[in-house]
């Protein structure tokens, strides 16, 4: 049978990164077959590289095109968050959790829920098929939900994220998910050891507006002081991004999570 690709959005985070593996792996067990196979839009950024080895994971294969190919899109259901070639992809499935704005010439399985986290909706999934979901997975969802919630502290966090998190770390033997979701948000908030193009990019999504393309990157950290010094470069790329690749604004948001 024909591969079908299981991608998320350009600029991979570690929730579209685990939902792609995750899901590939389910589809796989459920049909018995290997035609479902994780791939990515891009480079990953470093806490889910982190996450990939500490859970043993490969990183996915980058894919250049969605043209031609049969297509699963996790975490993204937007053309503009989308790898290039779409519009000559076969998409049989969108699973998401984000605002929807799609269209499609067919009817497909569409599932998305206000959750925080694809991660949250897959590991559902597993539950619902009665599959057992192993230490690597858990740990790997967990971390896709503790990112994707900032450690359950994001508005868009529900109780059903919580009841997840606390069921995938005792799965992944993680005894304390907070402790946990902290180092995560240490390695994604470490400035020192990343240029201002990969703290803009690191969470990176476009979104089309009647005015134009408006770009928003979001960083969380846990000492906002890490960012004084960096501010002017940080502008000045922003500047450049703008203007290089065609952007209305480039907006990029900074988070204190322990404030
Ligand atoms: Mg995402
Ligand atoms: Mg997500
Ligand atoms: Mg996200």
């Amino acid at each position: 049978m024909e591969k079908i690709y299981i991608i998320g959005h350009t600029s991979p985070d570690l929730d579209t990164v685990a939902s792609a593996i995750a899901y590939a792996n389910l589809k796989n067990q459920l049909t018995k077959t290997e035609n479902y196979l994780p791939v990515i839009a891009g480079e990953v950024n470093a806490e889910t590289d982190f996450a990939l080895k500490k859970f043993h994971f490969e990183k996915p294969s980058i894919l250049e095109s969605l043209a031609q190919k049969k297509v699963i899109l996790v975490d993204h259901n937007e053309n503009s968050q989308s790898l290039k070639g779409r519009e000559k992809a076969e998409i049989i499935e969108v699973l998401d959790h984000h605002k929807v704005d799609f269209s499609y010439s067919k009817p497909i399985v569409f599932k998305v829920f206000p959750l925080g986290a694809s991660a949250t909706i897959i590991a559902r999934c597993y539950e619902k098929n009665n599959l057992e979901i192993s230490k690597e997975i858990a740990g790997l969802l967990l971390s896709a939900i503790l990112v994707d919630t900032v450690i359950t502290k994001s508005p868009t966090c529900t109780e059903e994220d919580i009841k997840y998190i606390e069921k995938l770390a005792k799965i992944a033997q993680i005894e304390d998910w907070r402790a946990y979701g902290l180092e995560l948000f240490k390695i994604r908030s470490s400035v020192n050891t990343k240029t201002p193009e990969e703290i803009i990019k690191g969470d990176f999504k476009d979104f089309n507006f009647k005015q134009g393309k408006i770009g928003i990157g979001q960083v969380e950290t846990v000492d906002l002081s890490d960012f004084d010094d960096l501010k002017e470069n940080l502008l000045k790329k922003l500047k450049e991004i703008q203007e290089k690749e065609n952007y209305h604004s480039v907006i990029l948001f900074i988070t204190d999570i322990m404030k």
